[in-house]
């Protein structure tokens, strides 16, 4: 494709999210698509549960990696041996998949190691240790929850607007929501919110038609946008390479290139949330207009 292939080293305490799992999907598939393991360890017990290290081990063991696909923030990996497998990676806060030659020396924080027989090895490093490996026979036990891919031919403007219409709560949660949409996290639910000047405590009944639109195209341009540039960048990128550069998120009291008016952040949710207070109107303010 002739971009340059990001390490996917996130950096601690950014979540990654569609766009940054994609990145890390496509720097998997040219380097392990068809090779076979040949051996594992898990030094951290918890990252493969509910499976037992050995049981992981041995499931995994000799089967060829047939096809490397991403599903919400899942990185997923298609196994072929005896039978069909899948393996399911979640990296939570801090967790990464590199591929290094197998003679490289474990890492500190290296809870999985995958050989294969092309002499490299995926290593799972994961400082904060939240993240999960786990191996099923069927994907639905381990992504079943997850709601509809915002990119896939599913997620229609018609399918946004039923969505909304039964939820109780605000906007923005209603869109971290994995069992609704599955793929958006807090850098680019603040970066679409901001795009449609909608505030994100607005109701998620109160969207109108016109908004439904708006919001489903910056769902997707949005998420396209921060693919192409593998992610969002924050200084050095939460993917190494990432240059997606957020409008509102992580820019507290800078300009709004919209309106230059001081981008704010609020919380909702419990989740830090970045808005520009004079584009995206307050449900208050929006209710007397
Ligand atoms: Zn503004």
């Amino acid at each position: 494709m002739g971009i340059k292939q990001p390490s996917p080293a996130i950096k601690p305490g950014i979540m990654p999210e569609l766009p940054e799992v994609e990145a890390t999907v496509e720097y998997l598939r040219e380097r392990v698509e068809g090779k076979t393991i040949t051996g594992a360890s898990v030094s951290w017990p918890r990252t493969v549960s509910p499976s037992a290290p050995a049981d992981f081990q041995r499931k995994i063991l000799n089967a060829r990696i047939h096809k490397l696909f991403r599903r919400g923030k899942y990185v997923g990996m298609e196994l072929h041996g005896e039978a069909r497998l899948f393996l399911f990676t979640h990296l939570r806060m801090s967790g990464s998949l590199d591929v290094v030659p197998t003679s490289f020396e474990v890492a500190r924080h290296d809870r999985v190691c995958i050989d294969l027989n092309n002499g490299k090895s995926i290593r799972f490093n994961d400082t904060r240790k939240f993240g999960r490996m786990r191996v099923c026979v069927d994907p639905q036990d381990v992504v079943g929850h997850l709601g509809v891919e915002p990119l896939g031919s599913e997620f229609t403007p018609a399918a946004l607007e039923e969505l909304l219409s039964t939820r109780k709560g605000s906007i923005k949660p209603t869109l971290l929501n994995q069992s609704l949409i599955a793929g958006i996290g807090n850098i680019y639910v603040d970066e679409v919110l901001w795009k449609t000047k909608i505030h994100p405590l607005t109701s998620a009944t109160s969207i109108n038609p016109r908004e439904i639109v708006a919001l489903h195209k910056a769902i997707q341009a949005t998420l396209q946008e921060a693919i192409e540039k593998l992610g969002t960048d924050f200084g050095d990128g939460v993917v190494d390479g990432g240059m997606y550069r957020p409008r509102v998120y992580g820019r507290e009291g800078k300009p709004c290139s919209r309106c230059k008016c001081p981008i704010e952040r609020i919380v909702v949710g419990q989740r830090g949330t970045h808005i520009c207070p004079k584009c995206q109107k307050s449900p208050k303010k929006r209710a007397a207009s």
